[in-house]
């Protein structure tokens, strides 16, 4: 059986993959600091023989007993409030994180996909973004300590690669959404949920004119299994190029959640990427994925999912208002 750890485990892509490689047979290992992660995402895991769970912050030295056929390391904060409330940890987690997770890899002889991200592109100057662009990066904006992370991340993995010959992949996430994303993390998909069932405005943060593309969970997981299982160690972009303004996003939601909240617009924060939509090309010719979700199946689901939250927990004040982080 093959053994696959599995970093930032709890969290919300993290939970998913453990899931996906629970049903390929695999024996996992999940390993999480449970800072930004949350152990009733994979509570159901814990009755199974195959899955193993270390709360283990990874920034310290990993040690996993026993052999290891692939490394994961999907540990890191990824939401803007979160840099803005933990960003030495985001930074060690990128770095001294995946440099122990390297290390790990090349003492057992194991495949390792780090989680990289559309961020590394910054407020992107080329559009679609293909891999080759090198991005446009503020290094000491508020989004500097994960972009910055992130792309020392890819670098010495390059370097794990060419130096110590370790099988390595890289997976460009660009804006990933579906259930198990924190209510409270301050992304757009949860904010704006969060406040269609509580019964207040949506906040869009400066005119919304700027934009995303969404891609579901299940596309995202596919594509990292696909990749993982590849001979491709070059980065490759995963997400959903269905792009759409945040303006045009906050109408659809207030139609699929049939609520009659109005808009209200709030300050653009700080080094807000303009635009984002991936070019996936690659995705589509090396590893032969595309996404199958579209936006309204994917964010019924969504919805669906936050719905069952209690209204005690929709209520929380920490879930509410995420303008007032805004640098
Ligand atoms: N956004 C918004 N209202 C909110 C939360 C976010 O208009 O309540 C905007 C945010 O400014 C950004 C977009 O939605 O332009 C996506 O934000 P998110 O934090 O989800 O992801 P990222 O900026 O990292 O792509």
């Amino acid at each position: 059986m093959k053994r696959i750890l599995i970093t930032g485990a709890a969290g919300f892509l993290g939970s998913h993959l453990c899931d996906r490689f629970i049903a390929e047979g695999y024996h996992v290992i999940g390993m999480d600091n449970l800072i930004t992660g949350d152990l009733k995402n994979i509570e159901h895991l814990f009755k199974l023989d195959r899955f193993e769970f270390y709360h283990h912050d990874v920034t310290k030295f990993v040690h996993v007993p026993g052999e290891l056929d692939y490394i994961l390391h999907f540990a890191s904060p990824a939401s803007p409030i979160d840099y803005l409330k933990i960003p030495i940890q985001t930074l060690k987690v990128g770095s001294l994180g995946t440099h122990n997770l390297l290390g790990l890899a090349r003492v057992k002889g194991a495949r390792i996909l780090i989680a990289s991200t559309s961020e590394i592109y910054g407020d992107p100057l080329v559009h679609p973004q293909t891999e080759e662009y090198y991005g446009n990066v503020n290094t000491i904006g508020p989004r500097g300590v994960y972009d910055e992370a992130k792309r020392f991340q890819e670098s010495i993995t390059m370097a794990y690669h060419t130096f110590h010959n370790v099988e390595t992949r890289i997976v460009r996430i660009f804006n990933t959404y579906g259930p198990r994303m924190r209510l409270n993390d301050g992304r757009v998909i949860p904010a704006f949920i969060g406040q269609a069932l509580r019964g207040e405005d949506l906040t869009v943060f400066g005119d919304g004119s700027q934009t995303r593309s969404f891609c579901y969970v299940d596309d995202q997981v596919e594509g990292i299994y696909r990749l993982l299982l590849s001979d491709y160690h070059l980065p490759i972009n995963i997400g959903n190029p269905d792009e759409i303004s945040i303006l045009d996003f906050a109408r659809e939601i207030i139609k699929l959640t049939k609520s009659d909240q109005e808009i209200i617009f709030k300050d653009l924060p700080i080094n807000d990427p303009l635009q984002r939509c991936p070019d996936i090309t690659k995705a589509q010719t090396i590893l032969g994925w595309q996404p199958k979700v579209g936006r309204s199946e994917g964010m019924m689901k969504t919805f669906e999912y936050f719905q069952k939250f209690s209204d005690t927990e929709l209520l929380k004040e920490e879930h509410k208002d995420f303008s007032k982080f805004i640098y």
